[in-house]
């Protein structure tokens, strides 16, 4: 029987160690994370998504804001209020929460996000960062896979692990982490000819797709971790992921449920990643501080 991975207890604990460490920065830098997420339009699902943004962020005691557009903005304006969040010292994080309405190009406002800002890891050159080894701002959900699977103390180095989905927010960077922990990877999609024969290999499967029960116990190597993304709503109006959940704890060794596996750890990644554009920026400020006194200094001690 597999052990279940208890993704929002993971969460949990990831949050609270944020939140102790809260006081210390505040003490130390003056003030808190900031995380700013525009939401355009009123699609339910982004609301949704974006409220669960803000209550993590506020439970950690980070400064979060809302700026609700209407769905109208045009790609100019959207793109000016960008620019602004850019140059303000006090904005750490911004997230632009996807999908946008189609006359926005999801690309140009992607793009605009200033790298440093940019928590989503969905900037080209956070993109380019990360395939090319160097890992700047890893995006949330592929960031909270390899969290859930090391917390299983299963080792990556060494283990054969298959990716079903190609996508650009999970398939590709989940498969390059799992990559650059040295395992062998082997990603799947909708022309992978025997799905069965490619996840039959994986001690580590990563599914993520959106199709209720793509993966069945059969296709499952006794003993694997199976790390399930999707989410889909079923026909009875229940939150479902890709595997058959039920019939899989009979094979797997460690399995994820849906929700409650990866859902929580996107949200603690996104969390992560703010902290550590806080602590760039805010340490990068205390240099430039230092090299002005520094500089002052020299120059009194020249007039002298
Ligand atoms: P996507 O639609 O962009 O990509 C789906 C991928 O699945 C594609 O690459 C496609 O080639 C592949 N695919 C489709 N049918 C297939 C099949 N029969 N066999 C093999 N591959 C197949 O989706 P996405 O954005 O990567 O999201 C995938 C799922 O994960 C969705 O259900 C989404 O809601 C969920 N998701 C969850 C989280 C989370 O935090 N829990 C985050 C992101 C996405």
């Amino acid at each position: 029987m597999a052990q279940i991975i208890d993704g929002k207890a993971l969460a949990t604990r990831i949050k609270e160690k944020m939140s102790t460490q809260m006081p210390n920065l505040e003490a130390k830098y003056g003030r808190r994370p900031s995380l700013y997420i525009i939401l355009v339009g009123n699609d339910e699902g982004s609301q949704r998504y974006v409220k669960h943004k803000l209550a993590a962020a506020a439970s950690v005691g980070m400064d979060s804001r809302l700026i609700a557009l209407e769905p109208t903005i045009t790609e100019k304006e959207l793109l000016d209020l960008i620019h602004v969040l850019n140059e303000d010292p006090l904005v750490d994080g911004i997230l632009v929460q996807l999908p946008i309405p189609k006359h926005l190009n999801e690309y140009h406002i992607i793009q605009a996000i200033d790298k440093g800002k940019d928590v989503d890891g969905f900037h080209p050159l956070n993109v380019g960062e990360l395939w090319q080894g160097m890992h700047g701002i890893v995006p949330c959900t592929p960031k909270g896979i390899v969290q859930l699977i090391m917390s299983t103390g299963v080792t990556i180095d060494g283990k054969t692990a298959v990716v079903v989905g190609r996508s650009n927010i999970v398939g590709k960077p989940v498969a390059k982490i799992l990559l650059d922990e040295n395992a062998t990877v082997i990603m799947t999609h909708t022309h992978t000819k025997d799905l069965k024969a490619m996840t039959l290999l994986a001690d580590i499967l990563v599914v993520a797709v959106g199709k209720e029960k793509l993966i069945t116990a059969d296709m499952i190597k006794p003993g694997a971790v199976v790390i399930d993304v999707g989410i889909t709503r079923n026909a009875e109006g229940k939150l479902v992921g890709d595997v058959d959940f039920d019939a899989a704890c009979e094979v797997a060794g460690y399995i994820t449920p849906v929700p409650g596996g990866v859902g929580p750890l996107t949200i603690a990644m996104l969390l992560k990643n703010t902290m550590e554009c806080f602590l760039n920026h805010a340490e990068a400020s205390t240099n430039v501080s230092k090299l002005w006194s520094k500089i002052i200094e020299s120059r009194i001690g020249t007039d002298k």
